[in-house]
């Protein structure tokens, strides 16, 4: 089995005060920054890239570093920002780090610039924790920051991004190799735009010829302190090449804020996008006839992670939506008078000799961080997680968003635009999101999708006591958050058009939890609602291809045919968030935010071996390949 892959300790000395302020790495022997680490960051990387000037032009910023470190050069940076953006802008920061330092040794690291303190409480709140892969974290409405715990060759290689300026911020070459080597530097030139461009405080040869053989054209200036030189360097035109995958290729127009958006379907999935999309910069308008209407409607959301063994995509992109959610909810919270997300542990029971051997694993391979998770004698146990309730995150998610209370019934293209009818009749948007769970069947663009459904009934106790943690190994008892007990839930294959709740089911609730909690003499309100499920039992996430040129430009793959086969072909401004099973609560955050860098072209919360995982386009692409060639 492969295991996860371990981070390495940054292994610090601290200096005095003073000059020696910056810390230095025992590993690699050099020091994060100079004595005057704010004038060195100004000096090389801002001035270098020319950047207070381009920021001041942008709508949208993206900065590459690599080395995150004390996280120094991303202060500095967000506060030139700060003061040089426009009304409305965007930025991107991505920073790769394999060594990532804790929030105590940042606190020490920033102790000598107070003008950043605001700043640094923010980003040190926010911290992602301390696990291997691709965390996305919205500090504020306008800056995101992307943060790669990871070797930095393998996290270039997954990285989906398009580069404005980079910051080339390893230890020194000589120390460091691994952060300057020629693969690397051909990894950047790939994700950056036209125009590019990169600096760093380094002129050693090697450096600047891996630069230059990657396509930057490369030039000397002037050095920060005692340095003579430092590199500055332009790319303009970056290589084409994309990835082995042409197909899942995401789409490289960028939809203007000024664009309209429209979100069909008002549950989960439709909400997250809402958010998501403003803070993007959007003003999105949703349709549905009903809010939280399917199983996004039910008394309680559990959020709590699927884990597998080995560092697949599906692993990663499990955690990685679990781990965003939590943060998601709790920062919802902050804003909704703590109404939406209630802490509370989980805890799973292995149901047999089996399941305790796979817990084992998981635990063994760090399947989540330490204060994450941990194996007792019955299970696992999360101690830092919780349950949603769903009426009041939804209310808080659309709170400001107009809201066309009906279903749409017909999407097509006319001309440049997307017409949606309703009963109420037409309505033009530049792009929209399909959400609207197995109903994206009823609509031409997205109905060759396998979608099917389940019907899940749930039963919610008011009257018994609730539990004081969630227990959860299949079915479920817990607190439920307006009072009393929930169990659930039952899963049965209906073809029937209506949910419906059963006595039955009902029992077989009750019985599922017994030997957890007698619910015997209490009533029930139960609830039944489809979910929407695919056949790998992975989500639908990202935009949506146009079917007839993709079956034309990709008809090789039947025969395997080895050629150069063009980028992935897609309904212009067309996507889709669905089949999220009874997932939904906790992948929907992040499927919202894969959406908004789609419609943004800012830097992918994601691996690319994730957005492939759950790309709309891979059923069709499997099948092309599983199918033989009829000209043959
Ligand atoms: N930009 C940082 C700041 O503002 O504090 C300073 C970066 S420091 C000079 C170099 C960083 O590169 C260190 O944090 C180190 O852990 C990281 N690093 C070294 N080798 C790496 C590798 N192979 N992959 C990813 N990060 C690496």
């Amino acid at each position: 089995m492969s295991t996860k892959y371990d981070l390495g300790e940054p292994e610090l000395k601290w200096g005095g005060d003073g000059a020696d302020i910056a810390p230095r790495s025992l590993k690699f022997d050099d020091i994060y920054f100079s004595g005057d680490g704010r004038a060195e960051t100004e000096h090389v990387f801002l001035n270098g890239n020319a950047l207070p000037a381009r920021f001041a032009q942008a709508d949208s910023f993206s900065v590459g570093e690599l080395g995150f470190g004390s996280g120094l050069n991303f202060l500095v940076t967000w506060h030139s920002w700060r003061k040089a953006k426009r009304l409305g802008a965007r930025l991107a920061y991505l920073s790769i780090e394999n060594y990532p330092l804790s929030t105590e040794e940042m606190t020490r690291a920033h102790a000598a610039w107070p003008e950043f303190a605001e700043l640094s409480a923010i980003m040190r709140e926010k911290l992602p924790p301390r696990h291997p892969g691709l965390h996305a974290v919205s500090l504020t409405d306008d800056v995101t920051l992307n943060l790669y715990y990871g070797d930095v060759d393998s996290a270039l290689g997954q990285i989906e991004a398009k580069i404005d300026a980079w910051f080339l911020d390893g230890f020194s070459p000589a120390k460091n190799p691994a952060m300057w080597t020629p693969a690397v530097m051909e990894k950047i030139a790939k994700l950056s735009v036209p125009g590019a461009t990169a600096a760093t405080f380094t002129v050693a040869g090697d450096v600047r010829r891996g630069l230059k053989s990657a396509g930057f054209s490369v030039q000397k200036a002037q050095g920060f302190g005692r340095k003579r030189h430092m590199t500055v360097a332009r790319i303009k035109n970056p290589p084409a090449t994309y990835s082995d995958h042409p197909w899942f290729r995401p789409p490289q127009e960028e939809l203007p804020h000024s664009a309209t958006v429209a979100i069909i379907g008002a549950g989960v999935a439709g909400a997250c996008l809402g958010a998501e999309l403003t803070r993007a910069g959007y003003r999105p308008t949703l349709f549905d006839d009903a809010i939280g209407g399917g199983a996004s409607g039910n008394p309680a959301a559990i959020i709590m992670p699927r884990l597998d063994l080995g560092d697949t995509p599906a692993a990663r992109f499990y955690v990685s939506a679990y781990l965003n959610a939590v943060r998601f909810y709790t920062d919802l919270n902050a804003t909704s008078d703590n109404s939406v997300f209630f802490p509370y542990a989980v805890r799973q029971p292995a149901r047999d000799d089996n399941e305790r051997n796979k817990f084992e694993r998981l635990a063994a391979a760090k399947a989540l961080p330490a204060d994450w998770m941990r194996l007792d004698d019955d299970g696992l146990f999360f101690p830092q997680t919780g349950i949603v309730y769903p009426k009041a995150a939804l209310s808080a998610l659309i709170a400001n968003i107009p809201i066309v209370g009906e279903k749409v019934e017909r999407l097509r293209r006319r001309d440049k635009d997307w017409v949606m009818t309703t009963p109420m009749g037409d309505h033009q948007f530049d792009a929209v999101v399909i959400a609207n769970a197995a109903d994206a069947l009823r609509l031409f663009a997205s109905r060759t999708l396998p979608l099917s459904r389940t019907m899940g009934q749930i039963d919610h106790f008011p009257d018994a006591p609730a539990p004081d943690h969630i227990i959860a190994s299949g079915p479920y008892l817990a607190p439920a958050p307006n009072g009393g007990a929930i169990i659930g839930a039952t899963y049965h294959n209906s073809a029937g058009e209506a949910p419906e709740t059963t006595p039955k089911a009902t029992a077989e609730n009750i019985a599922n939890v017994a030997h957890w909690q007698s619910l015997k003499g209490f009533s029930s309100q139960p609830r039944a609602s489809f979910r929407c499920v695919t056949p790998d039992r992975h989500p639908v996430i990202g935009p949506i291809p146009d079917w007839a040129a993709y079956g034309i430009v990709y008809d090789g793959l039947r025969t395997g045919a080895r050629k150069d086969y063009p980028a992935a072909p897609y309904q212009p401004g067309l996507f889709v968030v669905t089949g999220l099973g009874s997932r939904g609560f906790v992948t929907a955050p992040l499927a919202a935010r894969m959406i908004a860098a789609n419609l943004t072209g800012a830097p992918s919360p994601v691996d690319r071996d994730v957005a492939e995982l759950v790309h709309p386009g891979r059923f069709f692409i499997r099948d092309l390949k599983r199918s033989v060639s009829i000209a043959d």
